[in-house]
């Protein structure tokens, strides 16, 4: 069950000009039990209410679960937004509210094959939280793991030097950028032009052992499903996250009956 937190604001970091490293404690002692994927709640107030918004926990966990006294998230600016407004004038040692675990778009005890973890922009920080687990399960089960990351250029590609860090240092980890405005310097043959479905409609998928996530923009994740689909993937075997706001709450009016 989520449980309600007060962060303070202990580090941000520019990972790109649009997108921040925020590094939170956790205030009163407490800590978060949570598994690789899951995502918080920031509350903010809007017109006197408490509205949130949600951020996937970027912290490499220890293992799939594991209990934390930070929290690290990646956040993108969205011009105007309410959660930006607020997140970019935070400073240090400044709080803000917060509420936590959600969310079920993590590794099951399902021991696949082949795991695509597909991502755009920020929606590649749950891949980052499970990166000990993947190892593990490269280890123990001889898993093979590919992380899929789409940007519009290089700057785009976050964490790129830890997820490159992960291929050097294990064979059957992969990590395949897709760049849609730009080429890559030095590109290798895991460097794609174009987007991430570009690399997707590469690929023979197997249906008996293979699973995919995929993570961030909604029309990638929406595209990148129905690609996945007509490939003869099981929607069981495809796992979804879209980074999308709530809908703005109506204000409730008087109920008033006019005559005609
Ligand atoms: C489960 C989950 C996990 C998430 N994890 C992350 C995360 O780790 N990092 C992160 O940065 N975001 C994440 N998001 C998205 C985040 O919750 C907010 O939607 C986002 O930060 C925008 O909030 P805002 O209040 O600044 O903008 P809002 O006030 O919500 O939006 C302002 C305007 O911009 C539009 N808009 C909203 N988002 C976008 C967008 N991406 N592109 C263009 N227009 C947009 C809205 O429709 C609205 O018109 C996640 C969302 C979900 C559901």
């Amino acid at each position: 069950m989520a449980e309600n937190f007060t962060l303070k604001l202990t580090s941000c970091t520019e990972l790109n000009d649009n997108t921040v490293h925020f590094e939170f404690n956790l205030l009163d002692n407490q800590s978060l039990e949570l598994t690789a994927g899951q995502f918080i709640r920031l509350l903010f107030e809007q017109d006197g209410q408490e509205v949130f918004r949600s951020y996937s926990v970027a912290n490499v966990l220890k293992s799939n679960t594991d209990t934390i006294t930070t929290i690290e998230l990646a956040v993108s600016w969205v011009k105007g937004g309410l959660a930006t407004v607020g997140l970019s004038t935070m400073k240090v040692g400044d709080v803000i509210k917060a509420s936590a675990p959600y969310g079920r778009f993590c590794l099951t005890d399902d021991k696949f094959k082949r795991y695509f973890l597909v991502a755009t922009g920020t929606g590649v920080t749950p891949y980052r939280a499970m990166t000990n687990e993947l190892k593990s399960r490269i280890k123990n089960y001889d898993a093979e793991v590919y992380v899929v990351m789409g940007a519009r250029d290089e700057s785009g590609l976050l964490y790129a030097d830890e997820f490159r860090k992960n291929a050097k240092e294990m064979e059957n980890y992969h990590y395949i950028s897709c760049l849609s405005r730009a080429k890559l310097n030095n590109a290798t043959q895991l460097d794609y032009e174009g987007h991430v479905q570009t690399y997707l409609e590469t690929v023979t998928f197997d249906s008996e052992n293979d699973v995919v996530y995929l993570c961030g923009n909604p029309a990638m994740v929406d595209e990148a499903f129905g690609l996945l689909k007509e490939a003869g993937m099981p929607v069981s075997q495809i796992r979804r996250e879209k980074y999308v706001s709530p809908p703005v709450r109506k204000k409730k009016s008087a109920f008033v009956i006019i005559n005609p």
